[in-house]
């Protein structure tokens, strides 16, 4: 089983993966979290992310689809932060079809842009300072919320309410892909 959990930066993304990981035995692929590895590594990949990371903005497709090919495996994975642009779901469906696998279930975690703010100022990561948050939601708008009406036309878009307890919304995702399966 492939999942993706999609949704603006602050939305929870990383939290409610945890949950799922745990509750279906999924490996997790955060490009966010291989980002920072490489960065805190201070590898030369990690020195190309950090300079475009800490201004908002997303980091090449060609580098971001070359991480996410060398990690597939053929047991199931949730992909969160990723895909991020129309060309990195076309090249993940593609990878995917050539292990004879597909995306499952695409969980779409809905957030108001002001409790976003609100979330990531008290996160405090280096990337949260409100004028780079504001840009990276703009970014989002511009070049991952197209993603939802693709994995809608596939019938794969299952969209949650992303705000209140962080156990009460595991458990409506949990439902959800069960429903699917
Ligand atoms: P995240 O932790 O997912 O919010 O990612 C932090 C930052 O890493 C983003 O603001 C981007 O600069 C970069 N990043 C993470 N995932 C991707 C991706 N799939 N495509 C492009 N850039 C990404």
């Amino acid at each position: 089983m492939n999942i993706i959990i999609l949704g603006a930066p602050g939305s929870g993304k990383g939290t409610q993966s945890a949950q799922l990981i745990q509750h279906f035995h999924l490996t997790h692929l955060s490009t966010g979290d291989m980002l920072r590895a490489e960065v805190a590594a201070n590898s030369d990949l990690g020195q190309q992310a950090q300079a475009v990371m800490a201004k908002g903005q997303l980091v090449s497709d060609e580098i971001i689809i070359a991480m996410i090919a060398q990690r597939l495996s053929e047991n199931g994975a949730l992909f969160d932060g990723f895909p991020r642009t129309l060309a990195q779901a076309q090249a993940l469906d593609t990878l995917l079809a050539g292990k004879s696998q597909q995306i499952d279930c695409v969980i779409h975690l809905q957030v108001e842009n002001e409790e976003i703010i609100t979330r990531m100022l008290a996160r405090g990561r280096a990337d949260d300072e409100e004028s780079i948050i504001r840009q990276r939601l703009t970014v989002y708008t511009e070049q991952t919320a197209p993603l939802i009406a693709y994995y809608q036309e596939q019938g794969k878009l299952h969209s949650i309410q992303g705000s209140g307890e962080v156990s009460a919304i595991s458990q409506q995702i949990i439902d959800v892909i069960n429903a699917r399966q």
